[in-house]
């Protein structure tokens, strides 16, 4: 970590247990977490979020949060907020492939389920966790960028770009996918650059979207229609870069035109659509996730395809991780920051979110394959997944987290 130079000129509060940096919904997730299991906690954001209106356009970002988070969000009493403000419930999810027609699909009542999940606006998730900051406690600096950190020998010491400093037993790295704290700290991250962007829209069909996730594989890429409460859909086109960049500049008519295409019509004609946006894609996973009395956590420490909708579920997944192994580490009397407290929430979470980001990069490559054999080949074992039953309902138990 890059040491901290010279007298700091202001302190910031008593000793903290915890400081989390990064407001985002894996960050505020841990903070109010953290808090809430009785940690001293502060959250550090570097930009405060807009607050989330019901009269606000809904979000181009949103995400389909799984089960487990879902349960996770219940559990810090946000769900129920943000369930009654603006979320689409979906019970099915029908994927098929644009270059042999086979298809898997997934019913929730087919695994005992009411729902598979919910499509939610990020930015009403992450303004419903920071209006809860607050009451649990959660010391939050905004803005407020950290510009050094050191671990010492029972802390860790914070500096902030504006020369105040704190110290806390743990920093937390939520610093998303570029995090400036696992740079500080020296970890490297492996993965591939997918050069491919995502362009993201909501879209209103000629047909119902019936609470159902839509995904067509292409070979540039897939496509997904996810379900919105108004009745729209939200649409996940991942694209080679330079056909993103086409397709970002077609007017509107022809953008809605070639959406129909590329969506087979499965939803009929694309009707209207708001203005689009792009996100470019890659794998990246940090090559550790633990360092002197620091963890990362979210996309921090693991960027992945969104082909799998699983980026934030995972993150959620790490918090739930630290937030128990922080726990029984203070019940055995332990030093919450130290090295094999982080190394166990480091090995569990970096081993599954490893795992995970390999087969949905698998997925990204198997979909990719173009040469006819080989798409014959899939569209047998995409046939044969849809019929095995209990592979079939251990995937998607797996997406839930369950
Ligand atoms: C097109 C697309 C579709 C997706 N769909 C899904 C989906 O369906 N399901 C799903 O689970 N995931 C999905 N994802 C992934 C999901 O959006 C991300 O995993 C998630 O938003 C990451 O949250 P985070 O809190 O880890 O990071 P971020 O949201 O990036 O938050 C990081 C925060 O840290 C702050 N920060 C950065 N540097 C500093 C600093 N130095 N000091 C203080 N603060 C700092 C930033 O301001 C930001 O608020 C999708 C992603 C894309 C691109």
């Amino acid at each position: 970590m890059n040491a901290i130079r010279g007298e700091t000129t202001r302190r910031r509060g008593p000793a903290l247990d915890v400081a989390v940096v990064g407001g985002g919904m894996a960050g505020a997730a841990a903070a109010l977490a953290l808090a809430r299991a009785g940690f001293a906690t502060a959250l550090l954001e570097a930009r405060k979020p807009a607050p989330w209106s019901m009269a606000d356009e809904v979000d181009l970002r949103v995400v389909g949060l799984a089960p487990s988070s879902i349960a996770m969000l219940d559990e810090l009493d946000v769900w129920t907020s943000i369930r009654s403000a603006r979320t689409g419930p979906y019970s099915q999810m029908h994927v098929w492939d644009g270059q042999n027609g086979a298809a898997i699909h997934f019913d929730a009542a087919s695994e005992g389920r009411d729902l598979l999940g919910h499509i939610v606006e990020n930015s009403l998730v992450q303004w419903t966790l920071w209006q809860a900051l607050g009451a649990a406690g959660v010391q939050v600096l905004c803005p407020a960028e950290v510009r050094a950190c050191e671990a010492r020998e029972d802390r860790v010491q914070i500096e902030l770009a504006d020369g105040a400093t704190l110290s806390a037993r743990l920093l937390v790295a939520a610093d998303g996918a570029g995090s400036p704290l696992r740079q500080l700290a020296g970890i490297a991250t492996h993965g591939r650059d997918y050069a491919q962007h995502a362009v993201v829209a909501h879209v209103v069909t000629e047909r119902p979207h019936r609470q159902t996730a839509w995904q067509r594989f292409l070979p540039g890429g897939p496509l997904a229609l996810l379900p919105l409460a108004d009745g729209r859909s939200s649409i996940v086109w991942s694209l080679p870069q330079a056909e993103a960049q086409r397709v970002l500049a077609l007017d509107g008519q022809a953008f809605l035109d070639e959406l129909g295409v590329a969506s087979d019509f499965r939803l009929g004609r694309i009707l209207a659509g708001t203005p689009r946006a792009a996100f470019p894609l890659k794998l990246q996973l940090a090559e550790r996730y633990q360092g002197e009395r620091l963890v990362l956590l979210g996309d921090a420490a693991h960027a992945v395809h969104p082909l799998a909708g699983q980026g934030v579920n995972l993150g959620l997944r790490d918090v739930v991780e630290l937030r128990d192994t922080l726990d029984a580490a203070r019940a055995a009397g332990s030093d919450i920051g130290a090295a094999p407290v982080l190394r166990r929430y480091a090995r569990r979470r970096c081993s599954a979110d490893t795992l995970d980001a390999l087969g949905f990069d698998g997925l990204a490559r198997i979909f990719a394959w173009r040469s006819p054999a080989l798409v014959a080949a899939r569209g047998l074992g995409i046939g044969l997944l849809d019929r095995a039953g209990p592979l079939k309902r251990r995937l998607a138990g797996h997406a839930a987290g369950i």
